[in-house]
């Protein structure tokens, strides 16, 4: 949309216009190339030229741009077959990285993730207290040093952040994480002036869920709800359609406060009978060996998928953490109750599957935002070095 309104507001007639839509085409081009490779990479330009439609003259010379610009690398694989030259491969050059900060009530994690999903390298602090901003920007700045000291010629893109707690649609401000105790803090810009990198800010479950989509469990299914179980208790996020569920102001998929429970206990939302306040780290901890207390579980996340599936007729619900160790002892149960309680006729067909990424999903996808601008704009956006 932004590409249309720029050439629109440029007369037709001249010099420029023409000069500037020309413009718009290559950058458009060098973005589905460099996008093609990020997800999908490493590929040959024959594969190149089938995923995006262009030419090979085309691709060549967008190749030759983006290795220019060092952000892919060209170098021959092996022969594709008895007879003919060695295919030429184009992959995302793995020194261009992003970093992943996640702050949680027990730890503190900053990664170095490549442009091509692999987390590179990461700094683990444990806490005794939840981190303030300012721990957790000092943190970042720390473990940002020590990561470019052991891996050097890295150059960064910018920095993601993925905060358990509600994160305003732009971008920087965390309006309420609960268990950190942060309540409208601009974390944006506390993390950037630490980092002097452009620093985009996120809930987390929704950059587990982009992660999972990107390199993960997700990928390829259009309309999937994400259910994580953590210490923070439960996040929840909803790609419907191929776009990430926002809500009007950036506050959708708190599937972790769905009442569950009209006569429950209070949650540290301030409500009583949230889905978290019954299905909990500490409550599975408490009841491993009691085969009864774990059905009784099971079936309260089977009730929690059903009322899901009722809004959004997913292909996939996806299910992380702790909610993701509970389905894999109780799959049979879980899997019979969604099937019962069945609101729409061909249940049969909604996937009910773990997260694959494991303890680098966060990581991944608070990564995945920070690359967005350059994936949009692969000529445009600087990188700088670690
Ligand atoms: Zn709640």
């Amino acid at each position: 949309m932004s590409e249309d309104l720029a050439s629109a507001a440029v007369p037709a007639h001249t010099t420029v216009a023409r000069g500037s839509r020309n413009d718009n085409t290559r950058r458009h081009n060098l973005s589905s190339l460099l996008t093609a490779v990020h997800y999908g990479g490493p590929l040959t330009r024959a594969q190149l030229t089938r995923d995006t439609g262009l030419n090979r003259s085309t691709i060549g010379g967008l190749v030759t741009e983006l290795a220019q610009l060092g952000l892919v690398i060209e170098d021959s694989a092996a022969e594709t077959g008895a007879v003919g030259r060695p295919s030429l491969i184009v992959r995302p050059d793995r020194r261009v990285v992003a970093l992943a900060l996640h702050p949680d009530v027990d730890a503190i994690e900053l990664g170095a993730v490549a442009i091509d999903g692999t987390v590179l390298a990461r700094r683990r602090a444990s806490v005794d207290a939840p981190p303030t901003p300012q721990d957790a920007a000092a943190f970042a700045w720390e473990a940002a040093r020590e990561i470019g000291q052991e891996i050097p010629g890295l150059r960064v893109v910018g920095a993601g952040a993925a905060v358990p707690g509600l994160v305003a649609a732009d971008g920087a401000t965390v309006v309420d994480a609960p268990h950190l105790g942060w309540r409208g803090v601009d974390f944006r810009e506390v993390l950037a002036e630490a980092l002097t990198l452009p620093v985009v800010v996120g809930n987390d479950a929704n950059m587990g869920l982009r992660a999972e989509w990107s390199f993960g469990a997700a990928r390829g299914v259009d309309t999937v709800v994400f259910l994580n179980g953590s210490a923070s208790g439960i996040g929840g996020a909803a790609l419907v359609g191929g776009r990430m569920l926002r809500g009007g102001r950036g506050y959708g998929g708190e599937f972790g406060h769905m009442m569950i429970r009209s006569d429950g206990e209070r949650c540290s939302c301030g409500r009583s009978g949230c889905l978290e306040t019954v299905l909990n780290a500490e409550r599975l901890d408490a009841v491993a060996h009691d085969d009864a207390a774990l059905d009784a579980l099971a079936s309260t996340l089977a009730d929690a998928i059903a009322n899901l599936e009722c809004a959004f007729d997913p292909d996939l619900v996806l299910l992380g953490g702790y909610l993701g160790s509970l389905y894999a002892v109780r799959r049979p149960l879980v899997d019979a109750r969604v099937e019962e309680l069945a609101f729409r006729p061909d249940v049969e067909d909604v996937a009910i599957a773990r997260t694959a990424l494991g303890g680098n999903r966060l990581l991944i996808g608070a990564a995945e935002r920070a690359f967005a601008a350059l994936l949009q704009d692969p000529a445009g956006v600087a990188l700088v070095a670690l």
